[in-house]
């Protein structure tokens, strides 16, 4: 009898993160700010994934999460999130992931966008965000939520994972220098390896990935002084972890956008963006203007050109010859599978969606 008036009955909403406000760095105060905080995770594959979970898992109180893609069986060797009914149900990565998120801590307000994050739409998306984290794959995008971090005074964190090495950094606008000060411009294509190239293991992704969450989690609970201006490079594989020091303030930024303050890729002037996607034999067209497509009626469209399917989010068609994938959203945005060339890719669509 006695026992059972000990056990509490409703545990507190304060037990979910006990063991995390234990923590005398973090703390109940530092709890609260997470809860009160709002984070935009870009990209939702193999980094962003473990952002993500990390984020909710922490009791961040808003998370969102954009990504341009669906889950394809390839990616359940290193992103978490999705499992294999995912792939048969061929989900957007942010319903899925956002469907998998509702369930960890349904606390949380967790806000999928499918789309791909651009000039256009990035304004919107990062609005009342305190935190951007990188789970993308790509240097265009990069560099837009650069410039986009250093003109609104939104701090990003940074990373990159490629075999079993990468390398993460947080930028804190009128504290750190930017990422365009560190890279100069976006490196050629071909120049460096890519997850296609050399492949990438899922327990060094996590690293990187736990690393940015970490960043993130000081920054939304108050604690973003104890950031150290540094590129933390690592390779599990040699075991070694390498902090290099990059300048420390904003004076010692060399780039145009530090300097005027011009953005380029915010502005749009730099939109030439890749439509490649990395590893995927898979080219992204993009309307020339949003469009809202009815997939029902591209359904009865589609009839006869192959075989379709068709969930709330996208339809696809694999054409009669097998030559060709294509996965079209309702936004008018498509993924072009079988084609590395983007006037390939574009005619693919030209020829069943139309332009
Ligand atoms: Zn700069």
């Amino acid at each position: 009898m006695c026992l059972l008036t000990e056990i509490p009955v409703n545990p507190s909403p304060a037990d979910r993160y006990r063991k995390q406000t234990l923590f005398a760095p973090l703390g109940v105060e530092g709890q609260a700010l997470l809860r009160a905080g709002r984070a935009l995770v870009v990209g939702c594959g193999a980094l962003g994934s473990v952002i993500a979970e990390s984020l909710v898992r922490a009791g961040v109180g808003f998370v969102r999460i954009v990504d341009r893609d669906y889950v394809e069986l390839s990616n359940l060797q290193r992103q978490v999130l999705y499992d294999e009914q995912d792939v048969a149900d061929q989900l957007p990565k942010a319903e899925a992931a956002a469907k998998k998120l509702r369930r960890i801590n349904s606390e949380v307000v967790v806000d999928p966008v499918v789309a791909d994050l651009s000039s256009q739409n990035i304004r919107e998306l990062t609005r009342e965000i305190a935190v951007i984290v990188d789970g993308t794959d790509n240097f265009e995008t990069r560099f837009l939520i650069n410039d986009l971090s250093f003109d609104r005074g939104i701090p990003w964190v940074h990373g990159g994972c490629v075999g079993c090495h990468g390398q993460t950094m947080t930028f804190i606008p009128g504290q750190t220098v930017c990422f365009r000060c560190l890279m100069g411009g976006v490196p050629e294509p071909g120049s460096g390896e890519t997850c296609d190239t050399a492949g990438v293991l899922g327990p060094a992704v996590n690293v990187i990935a736990s690393l940015q969450a970490l960043d993130a989690i000081k920054l939304l609970s108050g604690r973003g002084e104890t950031i150290e201006p540094v590129m933390t490079v690592l390779d599990l594989w040699e075991g070694t972890f390498r902090r290099l020091k990059v300048g420390a303030s904003r004076d010692e930024g060399r780039c145009a956008g530090c300097l005027t303050g011009e953005r380029p890729w915010l502005s749009g002037a730099q939109a030439a963006r890749s439509a490649v996607l990395c590893g995927r034999n898979a080219v992204q067209v993009t309307p020339a203007s949003p469009m809202l497509l009815s997939l029902a009626e591209l359904e009865s469209r589609f009839a006869g050109s192959g075989a379709v399917t068709r969930n709330p989010f996208l339809i696809t068609l694999v054409t009669t010859d097998g030559e060709f994938q294509l996965t079209v959203f309702a936004d008018g945005r498509a993924i072009v599978q079988g084609t590395e060339d983007p006037g390939q890719a574009r005619s693919v669509y030209a020829r069943y969606v139309g332009m």
